[in-house]
């Protein structure tokens, strides 16, 4: 049985007058046991974010690493400062990553190994744009990302994937819950393929793209969905307890 999870990314928004979303989170939700909340704050916040979420039921995550531990890197943050900041996750190769900073697979799969190493939990991206789609090349797309981005060593306990098509983030555009299903079965079956039934059954798999209290809860009754990692709809705790709710309830 995968646990449940709901991941909020906040992206590029958000100040400490946001930081209330948290504990109005922790509150609504003190007596989940069984589902993971995360919340992915811009790196300024997650020290503080994460004091508010010691000891309840929300965590927190990055929302981006660099492969490295330390270096001449300006600008950039290494896994080992997000865990001293109090955070359990990080995202890593988000379609806006891999899009407007050209990571490759390659860059993707070094900064899940550094989250690891540093006691991370990487919550990878994968996604098809709507070129792709449209070319009926989504499923090769998606090989393409797992085999090249997810590395060696993966377990239930270290990664969750996120399939979130490109033309689905922030565009209000859903999928549906027939390609939703297409894609997650064939991310099962691929996991299953290469870590053997028993890692490739317990990775757990989000969908992100436009989720909203409105179709959560249709999209959670697909099999292979063991939550979602929701953008704008994670800002406000009016807005991701909804969510959160039908998640658990599903
Ligand atoms: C995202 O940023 O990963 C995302 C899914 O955004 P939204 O929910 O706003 O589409």
């Amino acid at each position: 049985m995968r646990r449940k999870m709901a991941a909020g990314n906040w992206k590029m928004n958000g100040s400490s007058a946001a930081l209330s979303v948290i504990s109005d989170l922790a509150a609504a939700h003190a007596d989940n046991t069984d589902t993971d909340i995360v919340i992915c704050p811009p790196a300024p916040l997650l020290f503080r974010a994460s004091e508010i979420a010691r000891s309840s039921a929300v965590t927190i995550g990055a929302q981006d690493c660099h492969s490295e531990t330390a270096g001449a890197f300006t600008g950039d943050i290494a896994a080992p400062m997000i865990a001293d900041a109090g955070a359990t996750h990080v995202i890593v190769g988000h379609s806006e990553r891999r899009d407007a900073y050209r990571e490759s697979n390659s860059d993707v799969r070094a900064k899940a190994k550094a989250a690891w190493e540093a006691g991370l939990v990487a919550i990878l991206c994968i996604g098809e744009s709507a070129e792709d789609r449209e070319a009926d090349n989504t499923l090769d797309i998606i090989a393409g990302q797992l085999s090249g981005s997810v590395p060696n060593g993966s377990t239930g306990d270290n990664l969750v994937v996120a399939y979130e098509p490109v033309w689905a983030i922030g565009t209000g555009a859903v999928a549906t819950t027939a390609q939703i299903d297409e894609v997650h079965d064939f991310i099962r079956a691929r996991l299953v393929q290469r870590f053997g039934e028993e890692v490739g059954n317990a990775i757990r798999l989000l969908y992100g793209g436009s989720v909203k209290p409105g179709n959560a809860a249709e999209i959670f009754q697909c099999d292979n969905v063991d939550g979602a990692l929701v953008g704008g709809a994670s800002l406000k705790a009016q807005d991701f307890t909804p969510i959160i709710k039908a998640l658990i309830a599903s």
